[in-house]
Order: C-alpha cells, then structure tokens, then sequence
C-alpha cells in the first residue's frame, strides 16, 4: 500500500501545546508527517528561524521518542513544497470560529494551485483551541505564566527572551541561595 504523507505548515513563532495537539492527530492519521517551518512569515517573527527550528525539534523529540516527525525549514509556495516532497496533503489546524474564514480562503487558494493536494483540518482539545503563539508571548512579556500553554523548552526560551532582567534576577537569585 502506497504510504501517505502529510506536511504541517506554520511559523511555530514558537511551537505551541496547540501546533503539538494537532501534529499527535495527523500522525495518527498518516504514515509520514513532516513540520514544515516557513523561512518568511507575514509578521516579522521573535525568534529566527534557527531557533524555530531547533525548539520543535527538541519538543517533538521529547514526545515522539526517537521516531519522530521530521522538522524542514521552506519558503515558497505551500503547495509546491508539498509537492517537493511527495506529500498528498498539507495539515491545519482549526482553532475556535476566528480561523475559519481565513483557513477556508487559503484552503481553496491552494487546491486551485494544486488540485491533487488535499488540506486536512483538525481541530484540538477544547481546552487549546482559544491558544495562539502571539497570545502566549504577549502573556509571557507581560509577565504571565505560560506553562499551560507551552512545553518547559519553549517556557524557558520565551522567558529568557522576553523578560532577560527577570531570568537574570532568578539565576542570580539562585546562585545567592546556593553561596
Ligand atoms: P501560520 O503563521 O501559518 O498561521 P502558525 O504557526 O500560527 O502558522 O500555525 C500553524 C497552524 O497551526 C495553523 O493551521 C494554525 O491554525 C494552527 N494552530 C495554531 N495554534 C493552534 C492551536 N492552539 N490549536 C490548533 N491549531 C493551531
């Protein structure tokens, strides 16, 4: 039986509890999942590529174990890169009604760029569906605790980012506890 591949495409500006819901869903679904991580996002995005990249792929490592979906940086259109890599269809993932219009608009657009590529929506646990990446950053800047939102990789790289006296004061908070 031919195997079926999916891609999953997204900024991850970072990779989120939701990005990780949904990717557990598609790869029930299909054979061969792969995280395709855009080069060129419509915003200007807070960690660079690099860092995207490497956040998941510890994420995913740590839930996935050894076999796990393979991370790819892309740029260009969706479908062609799609196409590239032998996948019949591109994963989104449906959050509450915000995403619908938009999701439906980009859905046509690429089938009527590539008619042989199917997207695939999948919705996530309830308690995700309201969760988005800028939501989470805004949280963490403002001071918040993301830990419900984000696995500890990403935490502590937001954290770090986002709010550096406030690591820097708990690192040497600790190393005055320590002496
Ligand atoms: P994009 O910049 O293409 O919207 P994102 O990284 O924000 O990329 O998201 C990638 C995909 O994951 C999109 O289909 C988006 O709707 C979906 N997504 C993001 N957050 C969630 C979430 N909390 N639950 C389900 N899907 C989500």
């Amino acid at each position: 039986m031919p195997r079926t591949k999916a891609i999953y495409p997204g900024s991850f500006d970072p990779i989120t509890l939701g990005h990780l819901d949904v990717l557990q869903r598609a790869c029930r679904l299909f054979d061969e999942v792969i995280v395709a991580v855009a080069v060129h996002t419509p915003k200007a995005p807070l960690l660079s590529l690099a860092e995207r990249v490497e956040l998941i792929e510890q994420v995913i490592h740590h839930h996935f174990g050894d076999v796990h979906p393979r991370v790819i940086p892309f740029d260009g259109l969706t479908v062609d890169f799609a196409r590239s890599q032998g996948a019949c269809a591109i994963v989104r993932g449906l959050r509450a009604l915000s995403d619908f219009e938009f999701e439906f608009q980009l859905a046509l657009t690429n089938r009527k760029l590539d008619s042989s590529i199917e997207t695939v929506f999948l919705m996530p646990k309830e308690s995700y569906s309201y969760l988005s990446s800028s939501l989470v950053k805004e949280i963490c800047r403002l001071g918040g605790s993301i830990a419900a939102f984000v696995p500890p990789e990403v935490e502590a790289k937001l954290i770090a980012r986002l709010r550096p006296s406030s690591s820097h004061a708990s690192s040497s908070q600790n190393s005055q506890e320590r002496e």
